[in-house]
């Protein structure tokens, strides 16, 4: 398919170099050069490009399955995908005890139906019991459900969920613990679990966002991420340097959101400017095609 006659026109009457801006766009041009080479190879797959708008008409439960076996052959292209969000838990809070719990599939679970940026106010207890040394989460109430996360829909056996810890009677305020929520023999939930799918968004229906509710749900006490915050075998709470390193992974989540919303909305700016350089109106002198000037 060749270019559009009038985008081709508009397109000749820029005045400076485009691959000079996209070198700057892309941070230089040999990341603009790496950045293509990925993008051809991953197309070039079969099956990972099948259009635009292949599968607009399918329903919600096939979309998430074809978007999985998708994602499935993209690992297999770039096994250097990894999941930020994640990563960037375990690097900040993980202990060695942790880490081969984290090595399973897991996803961050802090938003509750209630509760969004009001960290504070969230309401989901890891009450511990040192008899036991093991932790009794719960989600008390309707609004205290986590509410939002991506992946525990369908997908994940284990959640990094983010929970109020109280010992010895006291609470200490958020941290967070690795909590298993589906049988690893048959994935069915495990007892005291509640989760599910929140159905059809209206963007990103490829990832299956979910609820969960937890009631007297038990781990261990090594299922705590306690590289910085601890709890001893007795219940004696040992606070972190800073209490600020609760919130860093999803502070610098939100970071990364903002600067990934920076790069869709480049795409929606770079979709209207064309749309506007080839969309022709009703013509006011017949033959002669007119363009809205809005450029
Ligand atoms: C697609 C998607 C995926 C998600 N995945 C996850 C996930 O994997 N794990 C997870 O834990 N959560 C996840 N979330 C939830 C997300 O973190 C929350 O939506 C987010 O924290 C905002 O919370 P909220 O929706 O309850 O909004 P609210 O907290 O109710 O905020 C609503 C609006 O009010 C504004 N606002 C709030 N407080 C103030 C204030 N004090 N002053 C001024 N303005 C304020 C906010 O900026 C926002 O615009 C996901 C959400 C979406 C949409």
């Amino acid at each position: 398919m060749g270019v559009n006659i009038d985008l081709d026109a508009e397109r000749k009457l820029c005045t400076f170099d485009t691959e000079l801006l996209t070198d700057f766009l892309d941070g230089g041009r040999e990341k603009k050069i790496a950045r293509r080479a990925l993008e051809n190879r991953i197309l070039s797959v079969p099956g990972l490009y099948e259009g635009i708008g292949a599968y607009d008409a399918l329903g919600h439960e096939e979309y998430y399955d074809k978007s999985v076996e998708k994602a499935t052959k993209l690992l297999s292209v770039c096994l250097n995908v990894e999941n930020r969000m994640e990563a960037n838990v375990t690097q900040l809070h993980g202990t060695l005890n942790s880490k081969h719990l984290l090595e399973r599939e897991h996803n961050i679970k802090q938003t509750e139906l209630g509760h969004g940026t009001n960290l504070r106010e969230l309401q989901t207890t890891a009450e511990y019991d040192p008899e036991t040394q093991e932790f009794v989460f719960n989600t008390p109430k309707l609004e205290s459900m986590k509410w939002w996360p991506g992946g525990m829909g369908k997908t994940v056996n284990y959640v990094i969920l983010g929970a109020h810890l109280i010992t010895k009677g006291q609470n200490h305020g958020l941290h967070t613990f690795i909590v298993q929520i589906r049988s690893e023999e048959d994935h069915t939930p495990l007892p005291g679990v509640t989760v599910g799918e929140i159905g059809r968004k209206y963007g990103m229906n490829s990832n299956d966002n979910g609820y969960l509710m937890l009631k007297n749900v038990r781990m261990p006490r090594s299922h705590m991420l306690m590289r910085h915050a601890q709890v001893l075998p007795d219940g004696t709470y040992v606070k972190p340097k800073s209490d600020k390193l609760s919130y860093g992974s999803m502070v610098f989540l939100r970071v990364v959101i903002a600067k990934e919303i920076g790069k869709w909305l480049r795409k929606a700016a770079t979709i209207a400017i064309r749309y506007s350089a080839v969309r022709r109106q009703s013509e006011i002198e017949a033959g002669t095609p007119f363009i809205l000037s809005t450029l």
